[in-house]
């Protein structure tokens, strides 16, 4: 049932926690309730930035463990472009992020105004996230609770609903006790636990950036993110839910090292006085047309071939990347070559040096741009490798684990089919 009717019964009837009272249920709602009851919990798991062949390092014991018990896919395919918020998003709505309203960490609308990850206000307003719809609606929407230790996307209002149970996002909040947030909710009696959860950690992701992917510090991001994880499994050990519930644990993307020196100065190519910038540093950069400017003379010159650069207009990016019919995309965008990152002579300066030694963002086919995918549970097949598949599958696989009708999305549940339990 969902909140409104529920929220009504309850008032109606005045009973403290009707909403699990046997004699007021009609028996549709008796019927619900029991598949509720009889549908495993699903975690998913993001660890940011967690490259597919980080695993073959051996760092990640615990999840190693998971895998030789479950699935293991050589790798998932990001979205493009291969950057935090729109995967998360494509993740949670099987649209890619042209489709899904996401289409880079930092965007311009013309209703909307600017958004950045850091912006708390556009973080958190639903009119940036209301192209595609997340399963945790539609999982609400089936009478399902839901529960999200930090998503992108989770802590906006969007088409009026939020997640349950949600939190606002706090980068300091230490993997042990994002874990015990999980734990928490799982302890919630019957009626209130919430089925559909989503964890994330951010930790391998930073020191990627940091550090570049080759780096010691990764190395130990691998091992923290793996102990929390190994805490978590304990939890549910403990709970008598770790051999009952389903869990996928993905990533958004990979991470390429980018030398100190690999910088397109992108304003000794143009002029930027020609145009409106929405991006100007960063793997991916992009730019409307000013007013009284000729924008197809900056679009002629920046099509030409570039080192280390690719520029198209929007209508001319090539089809796979799926990536151009949104509004939100900016008329010319410019992608770097894996290993290269785009600056302003300006931004580059105010760096003073300390510039990023890991990216990502680049052409999501780039090997180096593919992520993690383990699963385990009682639907998944034990001890199976997979292939690499786009991860907006990932969108009708969980549906289908939660039993619930999917949307309509880019994701097709053929591909990942193979991976369960027939
Ligand atoms: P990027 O590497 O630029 O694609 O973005 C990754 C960063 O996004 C992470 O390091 C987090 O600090 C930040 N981030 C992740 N999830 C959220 C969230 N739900 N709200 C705000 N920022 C987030
Ligand atoms: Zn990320
Ligand atoms: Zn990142």
């Amino acid at each position: 049932m969902n909140r409104l009717p529920r929220l009504l019964l309850c008032s109606l009837l005045a009973l403290a926690g009707c909403a699990t009272h046997p004699s007021v249920l009609t028996p549709e709602a008796k019927a619900q309730q029991a598949k509720v009851a009889a549908t495993a919990p699903l975690l998913l798991i993001s660890i940011d930035g967690y490259r597919a062949d980080y695993f073959d390092r051996h760092l990640s014991p615990t999840l190693e463990q998971l895998a030789a018990t479950g699935v293991h896919a050589d790798s998932m395919q990001p979205s493009f472009p291969s950057l935090t918020f729109p995967n998360h998003y494509a993740i949670v709505t099987g649209m890619v992020p042209d489709h899904n309203g996401i289409v880079n960490n930092n965007m311009v609308d013309t209703q909307l105004g600017k958004f950045s990850l850091k912006d708390r206000s556009a973080v958190r307003n639903g009119l940036w996230w209301d192209q595609a719809t997340p399963l945790w609606e539609t999982a609400d929407a089936n009478g399902l609770r839901t529960a999200t230790m930090f998503w992108p996307g989770s802590e906006a209002d969007i088409q009026g609903e939020h997640p349950d149970y949600w939190k606002k996002f706090k980068a300091k909040m230490k993997p042990n006790r994002r874990v015990d947030q999980i734990l928490k909710w799982l302890d919630l009696p019957a009626g209130k636990r919430p089925t559909f959860l989503t964890l994330y950690f951010d930790a391998v992701d930073h020191a990627g950036h940091e550090h570049g992917p080759d780096s010691p510090e990764v190395d130990q991001a691998l091992r923290d993110t793996d102990a929390a994880i190994a805490h978590l499994v304990d939890g549910l050990r403990k709970r008598g839910l770790f051999d009952k519930m389903n869990i996928i644990v993905v990533a958004d993307h990979g991470m390429a090292s980018v030398p100190k020196e690999n910088h397109i100065l992108i304003d000794t190519l143009m002029s930027m006085d020609d145009v409106e910038p929405v991006t100007t540093a960063g793997v991916l950069v992009g730019f409307n047309p000013k007013l009284g400017h000729d924008f197809n003379a900056v679009e002629q010159q920046m099509e030409q071939p570039h080192q280390h650069m690719h520029c198209w207009d929007k209508t001319r990016i090539p089809a796979r990347f799926q990536y151009g019919s949104n509004a939100r995309v900016p008329r010319l965008v410019c992608l770097a070559d894996v290993g290269w990152s785009i600056a302003t002579t300006e931004s580059l300066a105010k760096k003073k040096g300390h510039v990023s030694l890991g990216e990502h963002g680049y052409d999501n086919a780039d090997p180096k741009m593919r992520a993690l995918f383990v699963a385990h549970g009682p639907a998944f097949q034990r001890g199976i490798r997979f292939h690499n598949f786009p991860n907006v599958d990932v969108y009708p696989l969980m549906a289908h684990l939660l039993g619930i009708r999917p949307k309509l999305s880019d994701g097709r549940f053929e591909d990942v089919q193979g991976m369960l339990k027939q």
